[in-house]
């Protein structure tokens, strides 16, 4: 398997996927992508359907990491998916499927369910592809005898989902930098109540984009960069992207009883990233009618499926709402969509990821390319707020489920795209008491709270302040990473 750049350069190249697996960007600025796609045959597609989750996901990545051994690639798929991991879930028994599939009834001739991907230590679906990337990373560094500083900026999700993916992991040291004082307090527990001496929880004094900013300072800084070994961990990670596909086929078994059948996926969509390895997953062979794209208020994505125009979104114009993880500007895996919908024309994409820097977006809505969005199956819808609320207390009511509100985006735009006799399947991304200010609202009572959370904001925080100045961070990590030091 030999992985290309979107943008074209170095086409003469091979990169293997161990090559790409601790880099991010291409040099072009481009994102990787497989040269072609593996298809699955009607025989493995049989077989695969009674693997249970951590054999499944050796079948599926082992199509794209043909560089690791077979045995090695089977012990780490078998070590990350275990129910141990796995095990916030609200009935037992589930555990053993990792995600498990839950039916809610029929809507419309269609059956309706959700597919539970924040059962695992963070209770957000991030863990599903981080936890695999702690072990691979832990596995490669030590192959080739080499350490990795990951550095990071977070305002929830992402951030935790890494330290927890990486706490005591050898080789490795993650330095997280979030907003002093601005995430909720269930979110900066379940950060700052890690005690890994791996693990350094930056506490900035200022708001997440002066993090960010930090960040991407530090990363242009290319000496620093190479002597301290930094790297990221952020979602245009290809194999973040295809540790996620693995879900897409584990959902279609649990939802069909023969692969005659079709179903359609919903997914709360920010960066793309998600819902990228649904379209790998369809591309595979997955028989998926639609692939329903998302948003909240942040709609860049749903404008561009209904109108053929990206237009990527100022600062200014980004709303903090009530499903913050996909409060994005633009969609940082986008790309690789694109590449595919242009045929794979890397001149063409260059052209017009060039014009989202300079013009601020693109416009195929005259071009016969964008045409076949729909041939690819997507299609798309927005929330709001007063819907998010609506939703939640509706499925609440109508299930006896209580659901999150990046999962009410999703269920609430699924309903819009039914078709009867094709089941929809709704991506849950996360729990509800990680949002529990809306759960609140919509059903004035507490979210449920999995039985290992009780008393987490009560535990003894671990983190250090600084000022938002990229100099004190890097002085912060260059003493750690030269003297090993434990704050
Ligand atoms: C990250 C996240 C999303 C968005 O996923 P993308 O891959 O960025 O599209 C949706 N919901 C939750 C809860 C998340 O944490």
């Amino acid at each position: 398997m030999n992985y290309i750049s979107t943008r074209g350069a170095g086409a003469g190249e091979r990169h293997s996927f161990s090559d790409i697996l601790l880099g991010g960007l291409a040099k072009d600025g481009g994102l990787y992508l497989p040269s072609s796609y593996p298809r699955v045959s009607a025989e493995e597609l049989a077989r695969w359907r009674a693997l249970p989750y951590a054999d499944l996901a050796f079948e599926i990545l082992s199509k794209f990491s043909d560089d690791i051994p077979a045995d090695d690639l089977r012990e780490l798929t078998r070590r990350t998916y275990t129910p141990q991991t796995y095990c916030n879930v609200r009935d037992d028994e589930q555990a053993a499927q990792i995600t498990p599939l839950k039916t809610l009834g029929i809507e419309e001739g269609a059956p309706l369910s959700l597919l539970e991907l924040s059962n695992g230590p963070t209770l957000a679906f991030k863990d599903m592809a981080m936890q695999l990337l702690g072990n691979l990373f832990e596995y490669t560094l030590a192959k080739h005898g080499e350490t990795l500083n990951i550095l990071g900026a977070t305002s929830g999700d992402t951030g935790s989902a890494a330290e927890y993916a990486m706490r005591g992991k050898r080789g490795i040291r993650v330095f997280m930098l979030s907003p002093h004082k601005k995430m909720s307090a269930f979110q900066t527990a379940q950060m700052y109540s890690l005690q890994d001496p791996n693990i350094f929880n930056i506490a900035v004094e200022g708001v997440f984009d002066d993090c960010q900013d930090i960040v991407k300072a530090v990363s242009n800084d290319h000496a620093f960069k190479a002597a301290q070994k930094i790297g990221t961990v952020n979602s245009i990670n290809w194999a973040r992207v295809v540790a996620q596909v693995v879900y897409y086929f584990k959902g279609y078994f649990a939802a069909t009883k023969s692969n005659d059948e079709r179903v359609s996926f919903t997914v709360p969509s920010g960066n793309f990233g998600n819902v990228c390895a649904g379209h790998i997953a369809r591309m595979m062979g997955l028989p998926i009618e639609r692939l329903v794209v998302a948003t909240n208020e942040n709609d860049v994505l749903d404008e561009f499926f209904r109108t053929g125009i990206y237009r990527v979104r100022k600062a200014a114009e980004t709303y903090h709402t009530s499903s913050p993880s996909m409060d994005i500007s633009k969609a940082s895996n986008f790309e690789r969509f694109v590449f595919d919908l242009l045929g794979r024309d890397p001149a063409r994409v260059l052209q017009l990821f060039r014009d989202v820097e300079e013009k601020g977006g693109f416009d195929l809505a005259a071009s016969g390319d964008f045409k076949r969005v729909k041939e690819f199956g997507f299609v798309s819808g927005s929330s709001t707020h007063a819907s998010r609320v609506e939703t939640i207390r509706d499925v609440f009511e109508r299930y006896d489920t209580m659901i999150d509100t990046h999962t009410a985006d999703g269920l609430k735009v699924a309903r819009e795209h039914l078709q009867a006799g094709i089941p929809m399947i709704v991506l849950e991304t996360a729990q509800p008491i990680k949002f529990g200010e809306t759960i609140r609202e919509a059903l004035l009572r507490e979210p449920e709270r999995p039985a290992a959370f009780v008393g987490l904001e009560a535990l003894p925080q671990r983190f250090d302040v600084l000022p938002a100045d990229a100099e004190r961070v890097k002085a912060y990590v260059a003493k750690r990473v030269a003297g090993s030091v434990a704050s």
